[in-house]
């Protein structure tokens, strides 16, 4: 099953939106496979925005990212990490769609409350990089037969 990679990002976490962050998610029937808090370190966020490091936002979006603790969250469904993009809306909260996350709670694009992983192979890759092993849960959902079809439960 795929998984994508949520951060709820310091904004999020400063503005009291993590439980409507999560209820979001919940509701359309992801299932949550991890979850945790963390204070992201340079090296972290360096390799994690590997391909914004060149870009003269980064050391703006850097010190916000440290700037107080985030929460990870590791979730999974069929066709999840562009369902989890559209839910979370464009990158400039100002033209991302009333409805998504972004569009419904923010306004800056330095201060969008949330990281979504952009591909497959990125959810697997940045699953792996902040979640060890033993942080994951494999569990049957029982509402997923309410929520998906067989052929798309895996
Ligand atoms: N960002 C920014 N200024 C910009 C572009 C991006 O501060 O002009 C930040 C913003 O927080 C964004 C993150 O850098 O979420 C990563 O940018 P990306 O284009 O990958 O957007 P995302 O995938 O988060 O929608
Ligand atoms: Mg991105």
């Amino acid at each position: 099953m795929e998984k994508t990679l949520i951060i709820a990002k310091p904004d999020a976490v400063q503005r009291g939106l993590i439980g409507e962050i999560v209820k979001r998610l919940e509701n359309k029937g992801l299932k949550l496979i991890g979850i945790k808090m963390a204070s992201l370190d340079e090296a972290m966020l360096r390799n994690h925005y590997a391909e914004h490091v060149d870009k003269d936002f980064y050391t703006g979006l850097e010190n916000f990212m440290k700037s107080s603790p985030v929460v990870l969250m590791a979730w999974e469904g069929y066709e999840c990490v562009d369902a989890v993009r559209t839910l979370v809306g464009a990158t400039n909260p100002r033209q991302a769609v009333p409805g998504s996350i972004r569009g419904d709670l923010a306004a800056g694009t330095g201060r969008n409350l949330i990281h979504a992983s952009d591909s497959k192979k990125s959810g697997e890759a940045e699953v792996a990089s902040f979640f060890k092993d033993d942080e994951l849960f494999e569990y049957d959902k029982s509402e997923y037969i309410h929520v998906y079809e067989e052929n798309e439960r895996g």
